[in-house]
Formats: C-alpha cells, sequence, structure tokens
C-alpha cells in the first residue's frame, strides 16, 4: 500500500496515525467489546470522548471559559444560517465583509434572517485583496460583522484580526482553523466545517461568547438553537459520535505534534515555499493574490497555457501527488497544504512543480 500526497480542499488529508489508531480500535474501543460508533452517544465510553475532544480543542485554541464549544451537524453552511437566526433579531442589521465564494455562501444563508449590508468587498477585483479596514461601511446598529478568514478557494486569508469595536465579530474558520495562534476574545462566533484541519466531514465546531447565547434571536427550533445545543453538550439529538470521536483524535495528535505555534511554523514553511516556487518561475505558474494575504492554507496557481492542466495532473498523479485540480468556480490548480500535509509531501510537490517547469516550460 502506498498513500499519495492528497492536496484535496476537503475532504482533506487526516494525520496518518490517527488513521492507524481508529483502524486499531475498529473493532473494539478501548476494551468496550465495541467500536465507540457502535455504543450509545450517552454511555460513559463516549461521554469520555466527547468531553475530552471539548478540553482538548479548548487547550489547543486557549478557548477562553467565557465561550462554549458546540459539535454540531449540518455543516459550515448550515451555521451561516443559524448564526443570524441565533444572534440577529428579525430584521437587525449585519454586515458582511466579502472576499471570496464562501463569502457569497454566507450572504446567501443568512440573507432571509437579516438586513444584509455588504460592508466592504473585493469581488470586482476578481477576489485577489482583502479591502482595507479604513474603506469597510460598517453599519452603526449591526448584530454582528461576518468575515471568512480564509477563502478556501480564491487562497485569500485575513493575516490580522481586524477591529470591529464592539459588534461581534463572525468569523468563518472552516479551512484555517488551528493552523495558528489566535486570540479567540476577539471573536464572537468562530465557527468552521471539520474537513480540513479538524478531521474528517459530518461534524463542525462552533465557538461562541457565552453572552451571545442570551440574545432573543428569531423564531427557531430548538435543534437551531444554539443555547439549547450548549444545555445538552451537543447532545439534543444522537450527534456524529464517529466524526467527533475522529476529530478527537486529531486534537490529541496536534497536541503531542507541539500545538498551534508548532503548526503555525510549519505552514509558514510549507506555504512559501509554495509561493517560492510559483513566483520564481518566470510566469510559468502564477498566483494574482495581493502577497500580503495570501492563503498559508489552500495555494491556487495557474499553468501559463491551460492545454498543460491535464499533463498536469496526470503527471501530478504518477508522481503520488493528487487532488491538485483547482474548484470548478476559477479552475487552474489548487494546493491545499493543511496541518496533517507533511512539510515532505510539500516538498515533493515544489520539486515536482520545478521539473514539470523544466519540461515542458
Ligand atoms: N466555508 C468555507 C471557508 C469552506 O471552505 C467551506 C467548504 N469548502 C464551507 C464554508 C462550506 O462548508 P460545508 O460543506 O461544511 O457546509
Amino acid at each position: 500500500m502506498t498513500r499519495a500526497y492528497n492536496f484535496s480542499a476537503g475532504p482533506a488529508t487526516l494525520p496518518e496515525s490517527v488513521l492507524q489508531q481508529a483502524q486499531a480500535e475498529m473493532l473494539d474501543w478501548h476494551g468496550a467489546g465495541a467500536s465507540i460508533v457502535e455504543l450509545s452517544h450517552r454511555g460513559p465510553e463516549f461521554l469520555q470522548v466527547a468531553r475530552e475532544a471539548e478540553a482538548d480543542l479548548r487547550t489547543l485554541m486557549s478557548i477562553p471559559d467565557d465561550y462554549a464549544v458546540l459539535f454540531l451537524q449540518g455543516g459550515a453552511t448550515a451555521q451561516q444560517a443559524l448564526i443570524p437566526l441565533n444572534i440577529a433579531s428579525p430584521g437587525q442589521k449585519a454586515d458582511y465583509v466579502l472576499t471570496g465564494h464562501w463569502g457569497k455562501t454566507a450572504i446567501k444563508q443568512a440573507k432571509p434572517y437579516v438586513d444584509l449590508n455588504i460592508a466592504a468587498s473585493s469581488e470586482a477585483g476578481g477576489f485577489r485583496d482583502i479591502p482595507a479596514r479604513g474603506e469597510w461601511q460598517l453599519s452603526d446598529d449591526a448584530a454582528y460583522v461576518h468575515i471568512t478568514a480564509n477563502e478556501t478557494i480564491h487562497g485569500v486569508e485575513f493575516r490580522d484580526t481586524p477591529d470591529v469595536g464592539d459588534t461581534p465579530l463572525v468569523a468563518d474558520f472552516s479551512s484555517s482553523i488551528v493552523s495558528e495562534p489566535l486570540d479567540v476574545s476577539k471573536y464572537g462566533v468562530i465557527y468552521a466545517g471539520a474537513q480540513k484541519n479538524l478531521g474528517p466531514v459530518g461534524v463542525s465546531v462552533v465557538i461562541i461568547r457565552r453572552d451571545l447565547l442570551e440574545c432573543a434571536g428569531q423564531p427557531r427550533a430548538d435543534i437551531f438553537n444554539y443555547a439549547s445545543h450548549v444545555a445538552k453538550e451537543s447532545m439534543l439529538n444522537t450527534p456524529p459520535t464517529w466524526n467527533w470521536y475522529l476529530a478527537g483524535l486529531v486534537f490529541k495528535w496536534m497536541l503531542a505534534e507541539g500545538g498551534v505555534e508548532e503548526f503555525a511554523k510549519r505552514n509558514a514553511r510549507k506555504s512559501a515555499l509554495l509561493y517560492d516556487v510559483i513566483d520564481s518561475s518566470g510566469g510559468f505558474y502564477r498566483n494574482e493574490v495581493a502577497a500580503a494575504v495570501r492563503s498559508r492554507m489552500n495555494v491556487p496557481f495557474f499553468l501559463k497555457d491551460e492545454a498543460l492542466d491535464k499533463p498536469f495532473l496526470a503527471e501530478a498523479k504518477e508522481a503520488g501527488l493528487i487532488s491538485l485540480k483547482g474548484h470548478r468556480a476559477i479552475g487552474g490548480m489548487r494546493a491545499s497544504i493543511y496541518n496533517a500535509m507533511p512539510e515532505a509531501g510539500v516538498q515533493a510537490l515544489a520539486g515536482f512543480m520545478r521539473d514539470f517547469q523544466q519540461k515542458h516550460g
């Protein structure tokens, strides 16, 4: 068996040791006589898994006590709808800063519930930059300001937390959570689908400042109410136990590897290596994102001639480098290099890109 280096944007590569551990525990979890996914979510075994996962994530991200942590279903897209339902009153204003494809989905999901103001947008420039904070047209009375911390398709990442005063800052961290240290206290809500940096698809993490749970919000069923989920420790109904368990294994792996400080260093080296190959290729490879906001997690790039796309992907696959095709929304190539992508994988890709240019340039 040979595992390829997998640059998929999500579901994405997982640490090999985590997969091995899950494999070893598959039939009999710690002497329970059954797999963890065959046991009740209310039993002592799964409760231990769930509570350890939350505790480990709190340690990893230094989450203050006045924040609740939820493990929910529905993906990041569901959170994009639940946020206005939970923390804005009907018809209240909400400000959105649009910096790429996923900001658009956030706007689409929120629009039925709020008076939505696009406070700033980089769409006219093809989502290659982040509008300067001074240009944002924030409302005086918005329920929150929403940003997409890292745009997975366009490869644009906030490198600083914007100051929005007392208005709660809500951020979609789906593709960059736990990639570097983060001051959680600067945010009202942080949410992320797990399938990039946290584990397998099927569970989302929501980190919410507890006072926001007291917002009246809008008429909504219990299952869409964050406060109800907090009261029931994310077990209002049957949670996605397998996904939660695997995410917990990823958190333990991250802690053992040195935590977010260590991953920040690795991620900086990994992304710098790829951008260097692109920038020093004399136009053979191209990334048009403003240097200051280039994503460390998703590196989109184009070849100088589209006719080279197919051979690039085919030869990369031959070399054990898979899932490099760019998102259909923009085409080209994309290398997603989350925490679980080893530096050796990025070095292999950089070497391949240089060789490919030599051959076809
Ligand atoms: N936000 C971002 C930044 C994403 O990358 C994605 C998925 N690629 C989503 C939201 C949507 O996530 P989900 O499919 O979990 O709903």
